[in-house]
């Protein structure tokens, strides 16, 4: 693939790791990072390990069916990767991690698949929501597959997220774009909610992604990002969470408004 040598490459792989790590991505041993080397050979981070602290000799290779062929143990994961690499031959690197404020959204079941940031349509398009997976299974892989072929981004239900590439520092940033994103969302709901682009203003933008910007890869499928009228319409599957208190409070008005009349 690119010119970078497979020793730079592992040094990429490190810093990226220590990125994850620094910026609280990732805690403890958490998180894998993975670079397609050729058609039958992957680089990826080692199982078990703290990403922040790894060195280019902790670096695995393995084949496409997650063997490792080098260096310790690869990480569990490794078929989740796997299997993106199958569905997009475009991509050349996988990061996944558990940033805090996008892993909330996953855990609350919201989806980041709203138009709400000019640049985040432009570049992701959306960030959807893949179904729960037991991680490091088959099912995790399975629940993505779908997903990443129209999406660089998804957030996994009650896990985290992950990004892709075209080499890792393309899928590391996509990855700093999504909690950014998800804490610009965090702090618009909290004022009142997001005020959304509309239709034609994301068309615009999705038409500058590939005339002015030369993005190639996929924008996030038809159906993403929801624009305002969409939501105002109820595009929008977002659940609203009540308490026992507030669901026995709402119907107990309701009741007294009808007794009223
Ligand atoms: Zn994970």
């Amino acid at each position: 693939m690119a010119e970078r040598s497979r020793e730079t490459l592992k040094e990429d792989i490190c810093e990226v790791g220590r990125r994850l790590y620094s910026n609280g991505f990732i805690a403890a041993g958490e998180g894998n990072v993975s670079i397609r080397l050729s058609d039958n050979e992957l680089m990826g981070t080692p199982a078990g390990t703290c990403k922040g602290y790894l060195t280019p000799d902790m670096i695995s290779t393995c084949d496409m069916e997650g063997r490792t062929l080098s260096g310790p143990k690869i990480s569990t994961e490794i078929q989740m990767h796997i299997s993106v690499y199958r569905a997009r031959p475009d991509v050349n690197a996988v990061v996944h991690a558990h940033p805090p404020k996008c892993t909330g959204f996953a855990v609350a079941g919201v989806a980041l698949n709203r138009a709400v940031l000019a640049e985040v349509v432009v570049t992701l398009g959306c960030i959807p929501l893949a179904e729960y997976g037991t991680p490091s299974t088959s099912e995790l892989a399975e629940s993505v597959d779908r997903l990443i072929r129209t999406s660089d981004g998804v957030l996994l239900s009650n896990h985290g997220a992950l990004t892709v590439g075209k080499e890792v520092y393309d899928a590391y940033f996509k990855m700093e774009v999504i909690e950014h994103f998800a804490e610009i969302s965090l702090i618009s709901r909290q004022l009142g909610g997001e005020r959304l682009l509309p239709k034609k203003e994301v068309a615009r933008l999705l038409d500058l992604r590939q005339k002015v910007y030369n993005l190639d890869g996929p924008p996030g499928g038809d159906a993403c990002p929801l624009p305002a009228e969409a939501v105002a319409a109820g595009g929008d599957d977002e659940m609203v969470h009540l308490t026992r208190g507030e669901l026995v409070q709402l119907i107990s008005d309701a009741i007294r408004e009808v007794g009223g009349r």
